[in-house]
């Protein structure tokens, strides 16, 4: 079968994504492949769809057993006899697919590379009569790499084993990591290669200096209340300090880090990947095992580790292709720590050299004066115009000649001998007589009050840009004093000129833009939508996206199709869930006028309606608790209204105790935004 119908029947996909259909047509016709797509990009998509086309079983390699997973579920879902054979399978289980298999039943089978560690595995694979291997995260084949699974040195043997076409699928485009791919999947045989870029256009770009980061972050986030979104942070323990602000705040969040018991941390992941509207906290450790499309936003609390890091990172958010926005805090204290980090380590001179680059490109993108994803595209080596999705594109930032200023703050480093911090050394610049200042007899420097027109507050901005641009490093050997880098001497020598931002000397501004998934009008049929999708998921105990994406809900509440004819234009929708889910998403969508509770029809087209649908929708959240456990508790029709209508600071008088419990905070500060 061709691929287009396979698209929107099975997929329920209009069309391809940027770079599939090449890649859909070079597997389907038996050609070997190695496709680097960016995070998001649908590399599934690429081995799926060409495993319908043909006949037999394509097998997956894949490193990540809850991955796998999904995957199958998805797979299922939409009809696809797809199965899986991992460790976390029981015996059952695998006599199940084994069975499967030998009656070459399966279109797709996915395996974890121990698998392949067993001699059985070969000759049964043989026996199911294989057609293609696909290898997911390919780049898990290189030493060098930080997933390095020495299981995948094996999936060359099997390729050669069968005789059969290799498609792999990588993210990590650097040129050494595709060598070695080459080299050890394809015993350097060339492969046809794909080399998608690296926009993720739908991915919106904003970077703020940290001013009151608990604050940013908390104003951020409730701006986008009920939307899935992670927050970085650079310490174990502020992930748990930060969950516990948001929560405070009336949102639900949860923490993760490296330290936490594997059983937590699995935990977590399962919350997330199923729940509408979590938030995490979390640091780097949390992402490798995350494929939920629908995350709405990233945040950093702290300075991502480098350009790549940031890269990968806010890459978690929009797989689906829908909006996503990422905000990401830095402040002077970042790039001390991330410099010290790289300095203590243990790594080489020359790998040292390079992971100062690194972050140095990063601090760019962070002080950039122009369009920040053509900064970071340049970095990866592609050129852009001005995006139009990132906050320089939406404000072009007020700059000024610099120079100057930069010069007075190099002289007054130098001529204290590069062993002080900031703070000193602005004391010199501004002219303040400190007891340490006296004491050095730093008075009665030349550059004493040089720079006594230019507040401290902005000083403090100038010294962080220069950090930013790896004039000024803090130095080790110093404990922590500025010292200046080679780049700055041709500043000093008048050769260079240096533009800053006079925006980010002021103050910073919150981020509070609340951006809406839909229309007011839509708002409400979107939540019912999303309330029967979380139903179905729950019974279903599966994540919520693979009922239907956010994309496909909001398309729904748009267009409000009213028949399965029209439903079936919808974006999403391919004939077998058309078939299970239809008419219970056309009845949420035919029910919405005139299923309004008559409570709430009585609130229609005043501020309190949309209060009280906020309030149901918190109540049907919750009813469960937090984490979707408890003992149902839901809270009447009549106490929502009043709640609604008078807005109170004290529930005591609607609610009894199990329910403030319960619904209290969320109440609230819902009211209190409202
Ligand atoms: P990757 O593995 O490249 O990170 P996935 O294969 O998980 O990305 O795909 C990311 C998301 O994009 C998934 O939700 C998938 O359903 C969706 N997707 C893939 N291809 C298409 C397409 N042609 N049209 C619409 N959505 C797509
Ligand atoms: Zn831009």
């Amino acid at each position: 079968m061709s691929a287009a119908p396979l698209l929107r029947q099975v997929f329920g996909f209009d069309g391809f994504r940027p770079g599939q259909e090449e890649i859909v047509n070079a597997v389907a016709s038996g050609r070997d492949v190695l496709a680097i797509m960016p995070t998001g990009g649908g590399k599934s998509l690429c081995y799926q769809l060409p495993a319908l086309m043909r006949e037999g079983l394509t097998v997956v390699i894949s490193p990540l057993i809850a991955l796998m997973r999904d995957q199958v579920r998805a797979l299922t879902e939409a009809g696809v006899a797809a199965a899986a054979l991992t460790s976390g399978n029981s015996e059952e289980d695998n006599a199940q697919v084994i069975r499967a298999l030998n009656a070459r039943e399966l279109r797709l089978l996915y395996i974890a590379p121990e698998r392949l560690a067993s001699g059985a595995t070969v000759p049964l694979l043989k026996r199911a009569g294989v057609e293609a291997i696909a290898v997911d995260e390919a780049h898990c084949v290189s030493q060098w790499g930080h997933d390095f699974r020495p299981d995948y040195l094996r999936v060359g043997e099997l390729r050669r084993a069968l005789g059969v076409p290799l498609a792999a699928f990588t993210a990590t485009a650097d040129a050494e990591t595709r060598d070695e791919i080459m080299a050890r999947l394809f015993n350097g045989t060339e492969p046809q290669i794909f080399l998608r870029g690296f926009d993720r256009p739908n991915i919106h770009l904003a970077f703020q200096p940290k001013d009151t980061p608990r604050r940013q972050i908390l104003d951020f986030a409730s701006a986008r209340r009920g939307q899935s979104g992670i927050v970085y942070c650079g310490t174990r323990a502020k992930t748990e300090t930060l969950a516990q602000a948001l929560n405070e705040a009336g949102l639900s969040a949860i923490a993760y880090h490296g330290g936490m018991e594997p059983e937590a941390r699995r935990a977590v992941e399962t919350r997330f990947q199923r729940e509408d509207g979590l938030i995490v906290t979390a640091t780097v450790a949390f992402g490798m095992g995350i494929d939920k499309p629908d995350i709405r936003w990233v945040a950093h609390a702290d300075l991502p580790k480098s350009i790549e890091s940031y890269y990968q990172e806010i890459g978690r958010g929009g797989r689906d292709g829908a909006p996503a926005e990422t905000l990401t805090l830095y402040g002077p204290e970042d790039i001390r720590l991330r410099r010290g980090q790289i300095d203590e380590g243990q790594a080489p001179p020359e790998r040292k050299l390079a992971d100062h680059a690194r972050l140095n490109a990063l601090l760019g993108l962070a002080e950039a004066a122009t369009c920040r994803r053509a900064v970071l595209l340049g970095y990866f080596g592609e050129t852009a115009s001005a995006c139009g999705n990132c906050d320089i594109c939406a404000e072009p930032p007020d700059t000024f000649d610099g120079t100057e200023a930069v010069q007075k703050a190099l002289s007054a480093i130098l001529r204290t001998g590069q062993t002080y911090g900031a703070g000193h050394v602005i004391d010199v610049l501004i002219g303040n007589s400190t007891e340490r200042i006296s004491q050095r007899g730093h008075d009665r420097l030349p550059t004493f009050g040089v720079g006594r027109d230019i507040p401290r507050q902005q000083w403090q901005a100038i010294l962080r840009q220069m950090m930013g641009r790896d004039l000024i490093r803090p130095d080790p050997e110093r404990h922590g004093g500025l010292a200046i880098t080679l780049a700055a001497h041709s500043v000093l020598r008048g050769e260079e000129r240096i533009l800053l931002r006079r925006d980010l000397t002021a103050r910073a501004r919150p981020a509070v833009v609340v951006r809406a998934q839909v229309d007011d009008e839509d708002a409400p049929l979107l939540s019912a939508l999303k309330a029967k999708r979380r139903a179905l998921a729950e019974t279903a105990r599966v994540p919520a996206y693979v009922i239907f994406p956010d994309r496909t809900l909001i398309e729904m509440a748009q267009k409000r199709p009213q028949t399965l004819d029209e439903m079936a234009h919808i974006g999403g929708i391919g004939a077998k869930k058309l078939a299970r889910y239809g008419e219970e998403f056309l009845a949420v969508i035919s029910g919405a006028a005139s299923q309004m509770h008559p409570l709430r029809k009585a609130l229609a087209g005043r501020a309190s309606g949309a209060l009280f649908d906020r309030l149901a929708e918190i109540q049907s959240r919750l009813s469960r608790g937090e984490d979707g456990t408890e003992k149902p508790l839901s809270v009447s029709m009549s106490a929502l209204r009043r709640i609604a209508e008078d807005r109170p600071r004290d529930l005591a008088r609607y609610l009894d105790a199990a329910r403030i419990e319960r619904f209290g905070a969320a109440f609230l500060s819902e009211i209190a935004l409202d």
